[in-house]
């Protein structure tokens, strides 16, 4: 038995393989064209696993993944492969659109063809996990009830445009070919191996470096923040248990200021450097805020915790304490990525 995992060399993909083999000897094909977010030494300690297949290539790639669904006979697909930085889909929106969108179909498609020539047990126990977002909901105001699965569409950049966009075709295939597929919808995730574009390792990263944090707008927008770890337990979940055609809302029911978010990686440094608190707030730099930043985001997962039991294990404080660990024991990860030989491992291709 096998499982294909796209984008599986990305932040979240990266930390699912590594927990499904923690716990599982079942193989995983990792399907990843290695965009500059990616990063194959994440899974390094992966080279002598004989159940670990890296495959080179992209989603919108037919031929490809015609190959690896005849060769491999997956019972599953995990796909996480997406461009997934808003800023950048506010620059330069078209490739938002050629992954996340049209790479999703052309996968769906390959999955389709497949699904269409398996025996009657294993289309039934066949499954298609999506991972999206909860940015496709839009932006809640301050009183306004969390988002549930029941929640209407309101994307608001370019980004979760072309999440929502890839959810309804994952949603249209199993409404007209009834091919099993499942949507999970998370909330900002953060922990080992995220690329320090994003904000929790951006801050953490200046701070090492006693560069400025540049903070969008007042800082008041507000985010539900969830330890990636156990974003991963929850899909692993939803793959044992969740019903074909539905949606998962995944949260981790830790909703910050972006400003708070900056002031609490401060005090953690401040406390391991044994310095005042607040020491490091002077790096805090307000900018203008971007266009269409959506100002709060929760999520109720409470049909998750019914369906599977599932609960974040790790609080924010928690959580946040062991990732700025983890970024400062692994500085070389750090290093490779800000002098970008990360790039030349890139291009060797190996596992
Ligand atoms: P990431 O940018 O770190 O990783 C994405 C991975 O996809 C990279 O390894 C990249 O090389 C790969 N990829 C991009 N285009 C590809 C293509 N055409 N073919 C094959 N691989 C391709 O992103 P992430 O933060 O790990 O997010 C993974 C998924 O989870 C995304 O679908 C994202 O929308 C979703 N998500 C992320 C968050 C979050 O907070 N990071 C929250 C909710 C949902």
């Amino acid at each position: 038995m096998a499982i294909l995992v796209t984008g599986g060399c990305g932040f979240i993909g990266s930390n699912f393989i590594l927990d499904w083999f923690s716990s599982s000897n079942e193989k995983v094909i990792n399907l990843d064209n290695l965009n500059y977010a990616s990063n194959v030494s994440n899974l390094l300690s992966l080279k002598n696993n004989n159940n670990y297949f890296f495959i080179k290539g992209s989603i919108n790639d037919s031929i490809l993944l015609n190959s690896i669904f005849t060769k491999y006979k997956p019972r599953a697909v995990v796909h996480f492969a997406a461009e997934t930085h808003v800023d950048r889909s506010i620059n330069e929106p078209s490739i938002f659109i050629e992954t996340n969108i049209l790479g999703s179909f052309k996968l769906l498609e390959e999955v389709r063809f497949f699904w269409n020539k398996l025996s009657d047990e294993e289309k039934k126990s066949f499954r298609f996990l999506s991972v999206s977002t909860d940015e496709v909901y839009g932006s809640l105001g301050i009183n306004q009830k969390a988002f549930t699965e029941k929640s209407k569409y309101f994307p608001n950049s370019p980004y979760s445009a072309s999440k929502a966009s890839s959810d309804n075709l994952v949603r249209s295939y199993f409404q007209t070919y009834k091919i099993p597929t499942i949507i999970t919808r998370c909330s900002n995730n953060y922990g080992p191996y995220q690329f320090p574009e994003k904000l929790i390792p951006l801050v953490i990263l200046n701070i090492i470096n006693k560069k400025n944090i540049p903070l969008y707008g007042t800082g008041e927008n507000i985010r539900d923040w969830i330890f990636v770890n156990d974003h991963c337990e929850a899909l692993r979940l939803v793959l044992k248990n969740g019903a074909p055609g539905e949606t998962y809302n995944i949260g981790g029911n830790e909703e910050h200021k972006n400003i708070n978010v900056i002031k609490k990686i401060c005090d953690i440094f401040s406390e391991i450097n044994s310095l005042p608190i607040g020491t490091y707030y002077d790096l805090i730099t307000y900018v203008k805020d971007r266009p269409g930043h959506d100002y709060r985001y929760a999520i109720d997962s409470s049909k998750l915790k019914k369906t599977a039991g599932w609960n974040p294990k790790n609080s924010f404080s928690n959580g946040l304490r062991k990732t700025v660990l983890w970024y400062l024991e692994n500085n070389k990860w750090l290093d490779n990525i800000t002098n970008e030989s990360y790039l030349l491992e890139k291009r060797s291709n190996k596992k």
